[in-house]
């Protein structure tokens, strides 16, 4: 039987970093704030060291993102590039064609789930973020943080901790968020860039979401289809982000948004208290335990359902109050 994997060490990782001549990052599709900007910041640190480096995406960047980015991404992997993937917790969400051609050189995360798919593995599922990993190889190699991947590890942290506000985050979080203060990063201003830019079309989506959540006892479940799209003028990532206002309802253990996508659903589940990352791999997703997502073939409407088949195992549905049998 093969040895369990185990994660590579820092000091393997920086060695392997300094030796290689071309690299592309890489990301997982439906790309966050922490996945441009663990994948940024790791351009920027490749490229201190002498590496050619790229980065690599084959989605569109979310607008809200894009300032992160210093050139164009490849839409391939280019040759002769060993290819590097953060913040991804499966190979089969990794946002460009790679398999045989690019194998997954490095494999840099934070989400417990991650099964060390890479030649390299550097998964720490305490950090807040993959960006805060990243920061800990310029630690690690003696490399001094100048703004640009200051902004870009900030980035990372502050949105995958809901601006330090979820379990994530420790006072390692925060002491490195003090050094990227003093190597220049000004807190209002990346707010600004990161949640000034929006649209009034994905105000009215958010609204929209808002307005058909439902609750179920302890589960509020809000969806959006098409027809919200289509009268709106928003897109179905545009409603993504009112998944944090549902949060706000006292006595509700999970929330759900299910918004239509081209052939089915995308589910986001969030908890303060049940493994919600179980459910999402019941239905062939993952994630963190607290935060994690997956998509289906059905319609959200029978999504619904589906999902509410699977809360009833771990929370309080109240049923009789309209959800499923
Ligand atoms: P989201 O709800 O899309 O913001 O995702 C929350 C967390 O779940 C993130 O850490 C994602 O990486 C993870 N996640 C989302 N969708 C999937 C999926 N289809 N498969 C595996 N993990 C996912
Ligand atoms: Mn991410
Ligand atoms: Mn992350």
């Amino acid at each position: 039987m093969a040895e369990p994997k185990t994660s590579n060490t820092k000091r393997e990782v920086a060695e392997y970093l300094a030796g290689l001549h071309k690299a592309a990052v890489t990301t997982h599709t439906g790309a966050d704030g922490d996945a441009i900007g663990s994948a940024v910041a790791l351009v920027y640190l490749l490229r201190a060291l002498g590496v050619e480096a790229v980065f690599s995406y084959a989605e569109e960047i979310p607008s809200y993102l894009r300032w992160l980015l210093t050139d164009e991404p490849f839409k391939e992997c280019p040759p002769n590039h060993d290819l590097l993937v953060v913040d991804t917790s499966r190979p089969d969400r990794v946002g460009v064609a790679h398999e045989r051609v690019h194998p997954v050189r490095l494999n840099l995360d934070h989400h417990e789930d991650n099964p060390l798919y890479g030649e390299k593995n550097l998964v720490d599922s305490e950090a807040a973020a993959s960006a805060q990993i990243v920061a800990s190889l310029y630690t690690e190699l003696g490399l001094s943080l100048e703004r640009e991947p200051a902004e870009a590890i900030y980035t990372g942290i502050s949105t995958d901790t809901g601006g330090f506000r979820f379990r994530n985050v420790s006072p390692a979080a925060h002491e490195l968020v003090a050094d990227l203060l003093r190597a220049g990063v000004v807190p209002a201003e990346i707010d600004d860039r990161l949640n000034r830019t929006g649209t009034v079309e994905q105000l009215k989506i958010v609204g929209t979401s808002l307005a058909n959540a439902e609750r179920h006892g302890e589960a509020l479940i809000a969806t959006v289809d098409k027809e919200d799209y289509a009268r709106t003028g928003a897109t179905e990532l545009d409603s993504k982000e009112s998944i944090d206002r549902l949060r706000t309802v006292a006595g509700v253990e999970v929330v759900a948004h299910l918004r239509e996508i081209e052939g089915g659903t995308k589910g986001s589940l969030r908890s303060e208290r049940v493994d919600v990352g179980e459910i999402a791999r019941t239905f062939g997703g993952g994630g963190h335990r607290l935060a994690a997502g997956y998509t289906t073939s059905k319609p959200p409407r029978e999504a619904k359902e589906e999902l509410l088949g699977a809360l009833r195992r771990v929370v309080d549905l109240q049923d009789g109050y309209g959800g499923g049998v």
